[in-house]
């Protein structure tokens, strides 16, 4: 299973959803993001503690701009650094800590971080696989389909596509080298300059701010 950590979504406890929110659950406009290249600068030697994490310009306020839209947003990270070794479960808590923090101060909210810490390829929850998504969509009561999962990646473009979701990728992180290598991602996925950039493509004009 994914770990996840959560402002608003139990982890393993029952759903907290009422029957009378099932409607709501049904119309709730969910997003899924990647941490590391679509929130904060990413790092090949990945991000080990809180100083390393650095938000990308205007991603912050851009998740602040889709919760005032009517989104939830709920971050979706392979984390493998902790499998390796290279960081604890306790600083990774630190790290996101952080992050929910920063994006308060920005006027926005993460429901739930899931991560993936296992560096076995073949886990069903790490990226590319989709179990991780589908956990997200499992634990929201949300049909994944049309949900945009946004990544720099090709994992994140095809655990977007194997959980019938929809993948956008950005140009930040991983993104212009993505585009360059991945020919399977021109063609067929929608492509941004950065989370601002998705914020406001998803966000009707009427509803920008
Ligand atoms: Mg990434």
């Amino acid at each position: 299973m994914p770990f996840c950590q959560s402002l608003r979504v139990p982890c393993e406890t029952k759903f907290f959803l009422l029957h009378s929110d099932a409607w709501a659950a049904r119309l709730m406009k969910l997003i899924i993001l990647d941490r590391d290249g679509v929130i904060n600068e990413d790092s090949d030697a990945y991000i080990k503690s809180p100083d390393e994490w650095k938000p990308l310009s205007g991603s912050l306020e851009a998740i602040a701009r889709l919760n005032r839209a009517g989104y939830r947003v709920v971050v979706a990270t392979n984390q493998s650094g902790i499998g390796r070794g290279l960081l604890n479960l306790e600083t990774l808590n630190r790290i996101h800590s952080k992050m929910q923090r920063m994006v308060q101060e920005a006027g926005g909210l993460i429901d739930a971080v899931f991560f993936c810490p296992d560096t076995d390829e073949a886990n069903p929850y790490r990226k590319p696989h989709p179990g991780m998504l589908l956990e997200i969509g499992r634990r929201l009561h949300c049909d994944l389909r049309g949900v945009p999962v946004v990544g720099d990646s090709v994992r994140d473009i095809r655990a977007a596509r194997a959980a019938n979701a929809w993948p956008l990728l950005v140009r930040t992180g991983k993104g212009r080298r993505t585009l360059e290598q991945e020919t399977e991602i021109s063609a067929h996925v929608l492509v941004f300059d950065n989370l601002a950039a998705v914020a406001s493509y998803l966000i009707k004009p009427a509803m920008a701010t």
